[in-house]
């Protein structure tokens, strides 16, 4: 009997055990294997799902191309005009998706409602961007020796294929800020979303099926990331990698791509600094919202935070009083504001971390512990930069504090680690704001407010090891789109 954490109609909305080549569901290959998609907080199998295997792939990419030359002589009026439909078709179906990502990815119901409450909007904002491909003129004339007989200008037109990866994390939100914007370029789209959370992708795919999408133009190849991934990303054929996950992936991609665009959304250990000037409270409730979201599975989710040590002791009291009234636990539970990790091994893994920053002389402040795939939410305090729990993505419901002297030495902090996704700090000063706005090596930085806040237009993507280029419906149309320079000679 269907239940939330299994919810009714998973297999056949997001048709299951199917792959879609093509804007066409179809069974896969004789290669193909058959994987089970569990729910990490019952154990139990929501639906299983069909593996491609290099035989699809290819058929997927051949299907593309013919996509690609057919969508790009589509206007884009017509385009806007089914995009819209999709948009309509994801906001009538956000319960019976939420109720999929929540049961698959672990995460709250709450959550996964308001995850997919955002569908529709944003496959509108970027229906919209698809349908403003200006170019520009070129004052050819200024050219020395060149007279007024020439007449120059630029024109914008889709890349061809692009391949979409995506994470676990925001198995909604994360694959439409992909498709729908390489959609409404005009792009042909070969989609691999995530292993643990293929049916959410399905289950939107159908959306975009269902409002009229063109033979050949939408491709969602489920299965292992380390096959599918791989030939994806190598194929010439493909013309932009746009990927989001962890720093690791994302340097093999750049090893392996060859000449194409690179689009990467990758890893962080973000931070936000409180000063002695901030409001205090403010922060202690920001910090618990933007630490332990999601499960604190969000890459702008705050790891760190840096503290001046004039409030240190109070900001701790204030944060430890909001944390330990968070619950962990069942995810299709009303009452719940924390599930699950997205495995068991993943839950494992974050307490580990939180173990060994202990052992390292760290304090642990409240939660920690675990049950299956549930951590309790976790402040440890007493964090050095130099340690694991600093320097390397934890992923997990757990933030360290670290103590800093003064303003530098905070900004030092907050700069310390390989990332630079995004950041946040707390303060009353217009001066000090100013400086941390030049100074912090962030993708975004948030002025008395945590690195978790995302409008789904704005531009979006990090610093140094946390990528290359930016997300966001604007943004990721222009980096899915090539501009081509016409000159016409008298
Ligand atoms: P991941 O392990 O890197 O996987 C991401 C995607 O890459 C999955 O679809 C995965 O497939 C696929 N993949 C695996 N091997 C591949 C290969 N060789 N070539 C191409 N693709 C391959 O990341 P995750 O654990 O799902 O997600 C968590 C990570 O994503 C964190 O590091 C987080 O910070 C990052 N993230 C970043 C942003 C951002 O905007 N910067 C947003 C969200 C998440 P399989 O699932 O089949 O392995």
């Amino acid at each position: 009997m269907a239940s939330a954490h299994n919810p009714q109609g998973a297999a056949e909305l997001a048709h299951a055990g199917q792959l879609l080549i093509g804007s066409q569901w179809q069974s896969a290959s004789d290669q193909s294997v058959v994987e089970a998609v569990t729910n990490p907080y019952t154990g139990q199998t929501v639906a299983e799902i069909t593996a491609a295997a290099a035989e699809d792939v290819e058929e997927a990419v051949r299907a593309a191309e013919a996509g690609a030359a057919r969508w790009r002589r589509t206007p884009a009026h017509e385009r806007s005009g089914i995009l819209l439909r999709a948009a309509e078709l994801a906001d009538e179906r956000v319960d019976r998706i939420a109720a999929i990502l929540s049961a698959e990815n672990g995460k709250t119901i709450a959550e996964a409602t308001a995850e997919c409450s955002r569908s529709g909007e944003l496959i509108r904002l970027a229906t919209f961007e698809g349908t403003q491909l200006y170019g520009e003129t070129l004052p050819l004339d200024a050219n020395p020796g060149t007279g007024l007989e020439k007449v120059g200008f630029t024109v914008r037109q889709p890349v061809g294929i692009v391949a979409a990866i995506t994470p676990f994390n925001y198995p909604s939100l994360l694959v439409l800020h992909k498709i729908a914007p390489a959609l409404a370029a005009g792009n042909a789209v070969i989609l691999k979303p995530a292993r643990t959370t293929p049916l959410t992708a399905l289950a939107l795919a159908q959306c975009f099926v269902d409002a009229g999408l063109p033979e050949g133009v939408l491709s969602v190849l489920t299965g292992a990331g380390s096959l599918i991934g791989d030939l994806l990303v190598s194929d010439p054929r493909i013309r932009k990698i746009s990927f989001t996950g962890s720093t690791g992936v994302g340097e093999r991609i750049t090893q392996i791509a060859g000449v194409k665009k690179l689009s990467l959304e990758l890893g962080a250990s973000s931070p936000t600094v409180v000063l002695p000037d901030a409001d205090l409270e403010r922060a202690a409730e920001a910090v618990a919202k933007g630490g332990y979201a999601n499960a604190g599975q969000v890459c702008i989710s705050v790891q760190r935070v840096v503290v001046h040590r004039d409030v240190h002791a109070d900001f701790v009291d204030a944060l430890a009083a909001k944390v330990s009234q968070l619950r962990a636990g069942d995810p299709s539970s009303a009452s719940t504001d924390i599930g699950t990790l997205i495995t068991e091994g993943e839950a494992e893994r974050v307490h580990d971390s939180i173990r060994d920053a202990v052992s390292r002389g760290a304090r642990l402040v409240t939660g920690g512990d675990r049950d299956g795939a549930v951590v309790q939410p976790a402040i440890v305090d007493g964090v050095r930069l130099e340690d694991p729990l600093s320097q390397q993505e934890l992923f997990g419901p757990a933030v360290a504090i670290t103590e800093a002297s003064d303003l530098d030495d905070a900004l030092a902090v907050a700069n310390g680690t390989p990332y630079g996704l995004a950041a946040g700090v707390f303060t009353g000063s217009v001066s000090t704001i100013t400086k941390v706005i030049r100074e912090v090596d962030a993708g975004s930085v948030h002025i008395n407010w945590t690195p978790l806040w995302r409008a789904d237009l704005m531009p979006y993507g990090g610093l140094k090891a946390s990528g290359i280029g930016k997300e966001g419906p604007r943004a990721a149309v222009a980096e899915m789109t090539e501009v081509k320079t016409i000159v016409l000679h008298g």
